[in-house]
């Protein structure tokens, strides 16, 4: 879950890769560390962030080095569980994105052998394995080919000794990218630290293991030579620098329009194979936000073209699989969710069509899904999802609109216009009534569920208010024991068959001494006299308003969490792609 970075070329090393942790801190940012291969290896780590604590870094020499911005799996967040690990001598440095599972019995072996550990971490017990292979074949590359099978978990790996002018990388179920610049290269989770330098790359694959110095790259798997294809990545520098807004999160909620219609005119269904334009039954798996967007994908085509459509968590997937047929679709913003990939492995196993929706290039889930439709939101690295969302809703609204023969084509090339439209709404009053609270309920009915679900989580993710999204029938059974003038409702409210039910509910909860924040209509004449505040959106059809009603959850969480002075970007104990179970 942590972000790596390794560089060789023709710069000092240190500077670049301490850029690049900071562009990666939304992986992980519980400590961090460098090193670089000079005259010497050198190494600095601390716990804590990189950010305002870079100075002994960026004293670091060498045009080689690596990188890591940890979120810890093992072992707690301190200097010395922090990444790089240094073998027995201090000539060897490994970063490592991932978890090694069998590394109590190989730490039990290494320690009985007369290796000192430094730290609690899984990791080290990859250095000091390849200080033993190192030392008897004096070869890197090949010590690292030999300790890799050893490995049983996940992995992205760093690692560079001192005199070696070369890098050696190694993947297996952790992503990690190749950027091929002139007369230098770039090793890292994703792209964007490496963008500034180059837009080529290559993603690698499970098993590979590849040896990496200032001109070329060679990838082996299995001891074999392969190639992997180079890419061209469109995404841009700005894309990843926050552009005068003063979170990354507000930046990518004002980006929604263009990811919306971007990806809306980028699914096409002249590229979609018959499994997923005709299904028979779907089912989605999916996790946190992507689940609830699997949700509103559910409500949408069985009510459009009544074909049912199941919806799981991929964490409960694997351990409690239903009986399955037919698609399955996994939603994944970073294509690396573990949960996700497994659920779709376990699809794959009972005979299934999958299919991925993602928003990342090469990543693990577009090689493991018969096919893939990527969005286009562009990269995202506030760690709470919102351009992401949206394009995930733009995919899977437009699958909608194909399966069920092109009904709404003109509604979705539209729809952008009222996501920004939106984005000006003043939401002071909803804010002053959010800051001061404890809990805050949502409440909805049908698709509006599903953001109630997203605008609670939103909500309890930046600004760490327990907040709760309910099927607003469902308060009175059992919730309700909680309602008080200090719990406001957030209430869900447009026009439609549920519009009378919900005005019910609403009145049940002003009966109970609760404050009502309702999301309605423009021109609705009756719900803003029997609320508390009314906070009006265009009056468009139900699907935009599910949009531009979870675009106002965005920003009421985004403002709250700002006047409580949270810290947006990177809410405590969360990271934004989470790759283990
Ligand atoms: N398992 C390793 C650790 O706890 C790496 C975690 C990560 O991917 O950040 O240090």
């Amino acid at each position: 879950m942590c972000g790596i970075v390794g560089y060789i070329g023709r710069r000092e090393a240190a500077p670049l890769i301490v850029e690049g942790l900071k562009k990666l801190e939304y992986r992980g940012y519980d400590s961090f560390g460098v090193a670089t291969v000079g005259k010497t290896l050198e190494l600095d780590k601390h716990r804590g962030r990189i950010s305002g604590n870079t100075k002994s870094a960026l004293r670091l020499k060498g045009k080689i080095g690596i990188g890591h911005t940890r979120w810890a799996t093992h072992g707690i967040p301190n200097d010395a569980n922090a990444h790089p690990h240094l073998d027995c001598s201090g000539t060897i440095a490994v970063v490592h994105n991932g978890i090694i599972e069998n590394y109590s019995e190989l730490k039990r072996q290494l320690t009985a052998r007369g290796h000192t550990f430094r730290s609690e971490t899984d990791t080290e017990v990859v250095v000091h394995l390849i200080e033993e292979e190192y030392g008897t074949k004096k070869d890197l590359l090949a010590a690292v080919q030999t300790v890799v099978p050893k490995l049983v978990g996940s992995y992205a790996l760093l690692v560079i000794a001192a005199k070696e002018e070369r890098m050696i990388v190694a993947r297996n179920a952790s992503p990690l990218v190749i950027g091929i610049g002139d007369g230098e290269n770039f090793a890292a989770s994703d792209m964007t630290p490496i963008l500034e330098y180059t837009e080529r790359a290559m993603f690698l694959e499970d098993g590979d293991i590849a040896t990496i110095n200032a001109s070329e790259v060679k990838i082996f798997n299995k001891g074999k030579q392969v190639s992997r294809p180079l890419e061209l990545i469109d995404w841009s520098l700005e894309d990843v620098k926050k552009g005068g807004f003063t979170h990354y999160m507000l930046k990518e909620i004002y980006e929604q329009p263009q990811a919306f219609y971007n990806t809306i005119r980028s699914v096409n269904s002249d590229t979609l194979p018959g499994f997923v334009l005709n299904p028979t039954s779907i089912t989605v798996v999916a996790c946190g936000s992507s689940f609830h967007a699997g949700l509103i994908f559910k409500y949408l085509l069985e009510e459009s073209c009544r074909i049912p459509v199941r919806l799981e968590f991929a964490s409960e997937f694997k351990y409690y699989p239903p009986p399955i047929e037919g698609l399955v679709i996994g939603i994944t913003q970073s294509g690396e969710t573990a949960d996700t990939l497994t659920a779709l492995k376990q699809a794959k196993a009972h005979n299934c069509r999958t299919l991925a929706i993602t928003n990342i290039l090469g990543s693990s889930v577009s090689r493991l899904a018969d096919t893939t439709i990527f969005m286009r939101a562009g990269p995202e690295i506030s760690v709470a999802a919102t351009k992401s969302f949206i394009a995930q809703l733009a995919v899977l609204m437009q699958l909608v609109n194909n399966i069920s023969g092109r009904m709404c084509s003109d509604m979705l090339l539209h729809a952008h216009q009222a996501i920004e439209e939106i984005l000006l709404i003043d939401l002071t009053d909803a804010v002053a009534a959010c800051t001061g609270v404890k809990d805050i309920f949502y409440i909805g009915r049908g698709p509006f569920y599903a953001v109630a679900l997203e605008g609670a989580l939103k909500m309890k993710e930046i600004s760490y208010i327990h907040a709760e999204g309910y099927a607003a029938g469902e308060l009175k059974h059992g919730p309700f024991a909680l309602l008080s003038p200090e719990t406001p409702v957030i209430a869900l409210c447009t026009p439609g068959e549920t519009y009378g039910v919900m005005i019910s509910n609403i009145k049940e909860v002003k009966a109970r001494g609760a404050p009502v924040i309702a999301v309605g209509s423009e021109g609705d004449s009756e719900l803003p006299d029997i609320v508390d505040i009314f906070i009006p959106i265009p009056h468009t059809s139900p699907s935009v308003q599910v949009l531009t009603s979870l675009v106002v959850l965005q920003l009421l969480a985004y403002y709250t969490a700002v006047a409580l002075g949270r810290d947006v970007d990177k809410p405590r104990n969360l990271a934004k792609s989470v790759t283990v179970e």
